[in-house]
Formats: C-alpha cells, sequence, structure tokens
C-alpha cells in the first residue's frame, strides 16, 4: 500500500483567533478527556506506520505548542522510527519551546504568519504580539528547525499589502515564504468571495518587486514554488498553495486525524469516522477499515464549502 501523509491535530484549541479559522467567541473545545492521549496517538501511528509505511508526520491542531508537554508525543513519535516529524504552529509559544522540540526529534516547522505589521496581524488574528512570533522564527533557525516555511493566508483588501514586506522578510531570513489560497473553510464562508485573491493574482502583485522564475517543487508537496530574487540580487524561493484555482487533489494521500481521533480523509467532507472506541478496544482490524473508508471517500477537485473549521479538522 502507498504511503499515507499523516496530520496530526493535537488540540482544537488556540490562543489566536484568524478570521479565517475561528469565530470570535472561539470554539467549545472538548475537555482533556475527550482527546486522544500521546499514548493513543503513537498507538494509532504505531499500526499505521506497519501497514502503511508513515515516514513522515504533521503535528498541527487548533494550536499544536498549547498542549502541555508537547515535546514528549514529538518524542514518541520519533522512538518508533520517524525521521521526518514537522509541526505548522502560530510561533507564539515557540521562543521557549524550540530548543526542546528539536532535541525531541522535530525536524522541520511551518510558521503561520498573516503580516509583519502589528496593525493588520491584529486585525486577522485578534492579537498585536508579532513579536512573539519573530522571536519564535528566530529560535526556530538557532534551534535548526529547518528548513522553516511561512504560511500566509491572502485576504484581498486585508494583507494584500504585506505580501511584498513578507517576502523581503523570508529572503533577508534564510525562510520560504508560501501564498495559500483561502479557503470557503469555517467562520466567514458567506463572505469568502469578497476576500479571495487568487495565486495568480498574488504573483502579480509579487512580480511588481521580484523576478519571480518556476523552481522545481518539492515531491508530494501541494506548494508551487518560484525563485525569486530582489533587486538587490538576493535570492529565495517561494510557494503558492492554490487550493481553490489550481485544486491538487489527484493522488492526494493525506489523512488528518483529529484531536478528538476521527479520521477525515477529504477537506471537502462534512463526517469523520470516529477511531477512539476502537484504538481503546485494540480492534486493529476495524481501524484500518476505518482508515480505508476515509481514504476511499475522497472527493476530486470539487468545489465544496465546509462549516467546521480548520482548527477542528487539523490544518
Ligand atoms: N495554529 C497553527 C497555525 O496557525 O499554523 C496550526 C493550525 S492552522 C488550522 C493550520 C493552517 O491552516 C494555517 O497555516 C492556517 O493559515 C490554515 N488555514 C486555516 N483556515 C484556513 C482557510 N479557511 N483557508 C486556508 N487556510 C486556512
Ligand atoms: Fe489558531 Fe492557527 Fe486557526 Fe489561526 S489558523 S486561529 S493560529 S488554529
Amino acid at each position: 500500500m502507498s504511503a499515507l501523509a499523516l496530520r496530526i491535530s493535537v488540540t482544537d484549541r488556540c490562543q489566536l483567533r484568524c478570521r479565517y479559522c475561528m469565530p470570535p467567541e472561539g470554539i467549545a473545545c472538548g475537555c482533556h478527556s475527550d482527546i486522544l492521549s500521546y499514548e493513543e496517538i503513537t498507538q494509532l501511528v504505531r499500526l499505521l506506520q506497519k501497514t502503511h509505511g508513515i515516514h513522515k508526520i504533521r503535528l498541527t491542531g487548533g494550536e499544536p505548542l498549547v498542549r502541555p508537554q508537547i515535546e514528549k508525543l514529538v518524542a514518541m513519535l520519533a522512538d518508533l522510527g520517524i525521521h521526518d516529524i514537522a509541526l505548522t504552529t502560530n510561533a507564539l509559544k515557540l521562543a521557549p519551546l524550540a530548543t526542546k522540540l528539536k532535541a525531541a526529534g522535530l525536524r522541520r516547522i511551518n510558521i503561520s504568519l498573516d503580516a509583519l505589521s502589528p496593525e493588520t496581524f491584529g486585525s486577522i488574528t485578534g492579537s498585536q504580539d508579532i513579536q512573539s512570533v519573530l522571536d519564535g522564527i528566530a529560535a526556530a533557525k538557532e534551534a535548526g528547525l529547518l528548513p522553516i516555511k511561512l504560511n500566509t493566508v491572502v485576504i484581498k483588501g486585508e494583507n494584500d499589502h504585506e505580501l511584498i514586506p513578507i517576502v523581503q522578510y523570508a529572503l533577508a531570513n534564510g525562510l520560504e515564504a508560501r501564498f495559500i489560497e483561502r479557503m470557503p473553510i469555517g467562520p466567514g464562508v458567506e463572505a469568502y468571495q469578497d476576500g479571495f485573491l487568487s495565486s495568480a493574482n498574488v504573483q502579480k502583485i509579487l512580480e511588481n518587486a521580484f523576478l519571480l522564475t518556476p523552481a522545481t517543487n518539492e515531491p508530494g508537496s501541494s506548494a508551487r514554488r518560484f525563485q525569486v530574487t530582489n533587486q538587490a540580487g538576493h535570492k529565495g524561493t517561494i510557494g503558492f498553495i492554490s487550493s481553490c484555482s489550481q485544486p491538487f487533489c489527484n493522488g492526494c494521500r493525506r489523512l488528518r486525524i483529529t484531536a478528538s481521533g476521527e479520521l477525515i480523509g477529504c477537506l471537502a467532507r462534512e463526517d469523520g469516522i470516529p477511531s477512539r472506541p476502537l484504538l481503546q478496544q485494540g480492534n486493529d482490524a476495524a481501524i484500518l477499515d476505518a482508515v480505508q473508508t476515509a481514504m476511499g471517500g475522497k472527493r476530486a477537485n470539487t468545489q465544496f464549502e465546509q462549516a467546521r473549521s480548520m482548527s477542528r479538522i487539523g490544518g
């Protein structure tokens, strides 16, 4: 069987309220006993490693760094022999944790950065604490959590003026900036069209300041990459994740596991398949059936709206 790309959400919770992800009032979070324990996550990964050849895992959320002792989970997964463990974070809590995470076996990190100015960052995320994010990025670099990729969800009229500064910042710091098309998922689905800016339009904005030339794409990655050169001749790489204008469903092997253990094979589906009761029964055959059902339910390149937010699904 071909390898699965696992995205494991370790919590629904998050300190931020990014407008495209969380409603302002937050979401009703389950209590600690409702979410998979680190032992249950490890049990599930061990099984899938035997049957589906898991080589890499991405930990996400909600905000994964708000779950206490996340480095313990990283170490437990590294002990299974998973060499490519990655994490997606808002980086607010990263600075004091970066060295511990690296020592536990984390290899690389993606950091959400929708703006550099405190005003725009605040209006999108609900917090003006961009400094903690920048400190987190510096700490991740220092700890060697490389490569560091920045994820920017583009919202027309909100952060389009921040895109060129973000690329300049990425070039100056040796980071890869990636521009993500906002998906009709979570809060604000109704107003989604108003704020949508396609990757093609983002590319046009960036071409006012940089020379862009197509670069090699990474195997299995959803990003279309370009080499970028600024006027001083500094070079770097950027990527576009064009989920809406150029969907990349073909050959998708992503399986998302929510914090409560639901298996989600496709973002377009409303339903997830619970795995926790099966894990607790030790019913490996039923778990593998559930994985097959989740993976078999993928919908190719459909237009869809999804009411469940990414923080619930595991972005
Ligand atoms: N809290 C962490 C963070 O923000 O990096 C990890 C979880 S977050 C749900 C993962 C990714 O999902 C982020 O890069 C975020 O920008 C993206 N995301 C959330 N809602 C989205 C939407 N409606 N469209 C596109 N990307 C979205
Ligand atoms: Fe939190 Fe990440 Fe969602 Fe922003 S995108 S609200 S940081 S989970």
